[in-house]
């Protein structure tokens, strides 16, 4: 049986916690998430509980970071099956604070980046990465982790704060974790919940246009037609609508036209009204 899991709701409360911890002499890693956990998440907390003493997740739906017309009122939440599911991991305690205590009355700063933020998710989700970098900088600041991970299922997201992380001198180590997919090749994502039986069964046909259109860009081919080949092979398979299908630089994420050294292609692909994102690393051929 599963011993429970500490829950803090409070700033006030996370930092007495992470004080008494610094003083013990231990280090403090951070895993932020909107919850309604699944392997993916959880195969973050193993990662950072193999290089820090003490693990907080954080479970807190930003309300910041979705447009108005997203899903912010129907994103899955489920803090009793999160919890459950954390205390047979190594996760110390569970952060989980309300809108409230996050965005009192007055709030009213945002951390906003040039560039990197308005390309690909920025370009189609306005406002979205301002949305994440303050609550993240806010998480920082509340926890006080030595070291923070994040998926690179939101491999732009990771990138975004890598880079605020680096401009405002925030002394916390950002690391990547590795994106991990369902048994079909899917990447695991909450959202994966509001696909039906017929949509999950399309849902699974992007990893492997993306991971084909991998092995033909290793292979030489022009990369500019293989996105667009990507494009109709999504449409054909059944998506309602692509938003990009793109090759990139790894860490600039502009769009690149040779392979010179490793590239990522990073897509999403629209089931209704849900939005799937997918990204796959391409090795130029030696
Ligand atoms: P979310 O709860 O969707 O905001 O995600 C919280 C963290 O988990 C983010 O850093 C995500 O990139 C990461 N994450 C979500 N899905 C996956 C996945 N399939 N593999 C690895 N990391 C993931």
């Amino acid at each position: 049986m599963a011993n429970n899991i500490p829950v803090l709701r409070t700033i006030s409360d996370i930092r007495t916690q992470v004080k008494t911890w610094k003083q013990e002499g231990y280090s403090i890693g951070l895993v932020p998430t909107m919850g309604a956990l699944h392997h993916g998440h959880l195969s973050l907390v193993e990662t950072i509980a193999a290089q820090t003493d003490k693990v907080i997740v954080s479970i807190f739906v930003n309300p910041t970071q979705f447009g108005a017309n997203e899903d912010l009122d129907s994103y899955p939440r489920q803090e009793a099956a999160d919890c459950e599911k954390l205390a047979s991991t190594q996760a110390s305690l569970v952060y989980a604070p309300s809108a409230k205590e996050m965005y009192p009355e007055g709030y009213t700063t945002r951390v906003t980046l040039d560039g990197i933020s308005e390309i690909l998710e920025g370009a189609n989700r306005p406002s979205h990465f301002d949305g994440v970098a303050s609550v993240v900088t806010k998480l920082f600041m509340q926890c006080q982790p030595d070291i923070a991970i994040f998926g690179e299922k939101d491999y732009q997201q990771l990138a975004v704060i890598r880079r605020f992380v680096k401009d405002l001198d925030i002394p916390v180590k950002v690391i990547g974790g590795t994106l991990i997919r369902e048994p079909d090749g899917l990447a695991a994502s909450s959202r994966n919940a509001y696909l039906d039986s017929k949509q999950r069964k399309v849902a699974a046909q992007l990893n492997i246009i993306l991971a084909d259109l991998v092995k033909q860009s290793e292979a030489g081919k022009n990369l500019r037609s293989l996105e667009k080949e990507a494009e109709n092979q999504l449409l054909q398979a059944g998506f309602n609508a692509v938003d990009y299908v793109s090759i990139i630089d790894k860490d600039t994420l502009q769009q690149i036209d040779h392979l010179s050294q490793e590239a990522r292609v990073v897509a999403v692909a629209r089931l209704g009204n849900i939005r799937l994102l997918d990204n796959m690393a391409i090795n130029p051929a030696n």
